[in-house]
């Protein structure tokens, strides 16, 4: 199979610069490992500074991706290698079984509520709520296809004999696909930063004690709870707190780097709180507010003024009482850096963003080098910042380093006119 371009990973990074490239006339192959191409972004409530609801910005990207005529998108697949071919690139993809035939599936859930099986670990919802072993991954999925968790699948057949489109199908195998493109666009995202890593915070161990992409997820228009609930007791929270950087500027978990989009998000959904908890109080704990874009800063008074209340202070420890409320020690800066003690009943961990240098070892041959930080490194930051050190394979969104939306659909237009650029070059020199 022949393309003009591969990208591996369908976030908004992934699916701008498809799009871009598709309307260009470039025929592009998206790979995508989960069910559904979207990222993070589609699990978002709403976005800073506009609060545009973030579902219905990015559905119509999603829609467009997928139906584009020039793109071909493949999900719940794995790019395994490429290598560099003359001024071009072979890949193998390994598409895994969704145990569901793709074309059959109307997405109607007949399966999901036949299914016996109930999982804990929702990988879309942060882990909120559980889901079954057959299971459509998100309302807004593209495609709206469901997928048979075979690890927790106990093969009763309950699935398929409810589906009323006969679209199970348990003899589905591993497929292997070779293709040859001639660019490659890197947007394979980032990590959030496990809060695990921080004990201290409690995270895993204290059930209020929340990350702030659990906290979108309660926020979103498809939220799993109407409200924003205690996990410990569902009560809706009265008293929230909000540690900044977790995980970020701290070198005690090897992360130095700023995560640029915590204290703008932690600022967004604090005033989403307040929309939603109209009584709840929101203190944030920072150790400075950096809000560097159009609007931020604006974003960042109206919010105080709204009634947020901001600490500057890093929080040393979270302790949990009897009754599920949270003691936190932080030390205020602004009071002469004693050491103060303030209780909530829910705390959320604005944690940050790491990056995904497994993408490195898909790249046989010519080495896809990585920067000190380990994302993909870009050999001309200043001048040429989507390129890699393999010529003709380029670099989109935070697989390059932290960033938020806007500058993530900027980052990908650089990659699309770059591969443009290499495309047409190597194409004259025929
Ligand atoms: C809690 C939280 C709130 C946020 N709120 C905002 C906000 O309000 N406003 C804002 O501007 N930004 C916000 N952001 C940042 C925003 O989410 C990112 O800027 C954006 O999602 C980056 O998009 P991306 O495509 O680079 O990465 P991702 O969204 O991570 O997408 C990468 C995609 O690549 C796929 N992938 C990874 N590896 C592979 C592989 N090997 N093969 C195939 N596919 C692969 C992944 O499954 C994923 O679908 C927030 C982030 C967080 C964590
Ligand atoms: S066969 Fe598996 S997925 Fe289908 S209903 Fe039974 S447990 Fe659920
Ligand atoms: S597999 Fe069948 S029952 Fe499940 S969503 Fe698809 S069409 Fe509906």
């Amino acid at each position: 199979m022949e393309y003009d371009v591969l990208i591996i990973g369908g976030g908004i990074a992934g699916m701008e610069s498809a799009i871009n490239l598709g309307d260009a006339g470039y025929k592009v192959l998206l790979v995508e490992k989960e069910p559904s191409i979207g990222g993070k972004m589609i699990l978002l409530s709403k976005v800073f500074p506009t609060l545009d609801c973030a579902s219905c910005i990015s559905t119509p990207k999603m829609a467009e991706t997928a139906h584009h005529p020039n793109i071909t998108t493949m999900t719940y697949a794995e790019v395994m290698e490429v290598r560099k071919d003359g001024n071009g690139f072979s890949a193998r993809i390994l598409k895994k079984p969704k145990y569901v035939n793709e074309s059959a599936c109307t997405g109607c859930q007949e399966c999901e509520r036949a299914c016996p099986v109930n999982v804990e670990h929702d990988e879309f919802n942060f882990d909120l709520v559980g889901r079954k072993a057959v299971y459509i991954p998100f309302p807004q999925a593209i495609p709206k296809v469901a997928v048979v968790d075979i690890d927790n699948c106990i093969l009763c057949g309950a699935c398929e004999r409810a589906c009323p489109a006969d679209a199970i199908d348990f003899t589905q195998e591993p497929e292997e696909l070779d293709v040859n493109v001639r660019s490659v666009i890197v947007a394979t995202g980032f990590r959030l930063f496990p809060a695990e890593r921080k004990p201290q915070y409690g995270f895993g161990k204290f059930k209020n004690v929340i990350n702030a992409m659990q906290m979108d997820r309660l926020l979103a228009p498809t939220r799993p709870f109407n409200t924003v609930l205690r996990p410990s007791d569902g009560k809706e929270a009265e008293n929230i707190a909000y540690v900044l950087c977790t995980g970020s500027r701290d070198r005690t978990v090897g992360n130095p780097l700023c995560s640029q989009i915590c204290c703008m998000y932690s600022i967004k959904q604090a005033q989403l709180i307040l929309g939603a908890l109209p009584l709840a109080d929101v203190t944030l704990y920072y150790m400075d507010i950096r809000a560097y874009g159009k609007g931020y800063e604006e974003f960042f008074k109206q919010t105080r003024d709204m009634g947020v209340q901001f600490v500057k202070g890093r929080v040393a420890k979270i302790e949990e009482l009897e009754n599920g409320n949270l003691i936190l020690r932080y030390e205020d800066i602004e009071n002469g850096g004693r050491v103060q003690e303030a209780e909530h009943d829910m705390v959320v961990l604005s944690v940050g963003l790491l990056p995904t240098p497994e993408v490195a070892s898909i790249f046989k041959g010519e080495k896809l080098e990585l920067d000190d930080y380990y994302y993909v490194k870009q050999v001309d930051e200043d001048l040429s910042p989507a390129r890699t050190s393999i010529e003709g394979v380029f670099v989109a969104g935070t697989a390059y380093g932290p960033k938020d939306i806007p500058d993530t659909i900027l980052s990908a237009g650089a990659a699309s006119a770059e591969a443009i650029a290499y495309m047409e070059t190597t194409r004259r020199q025929k």
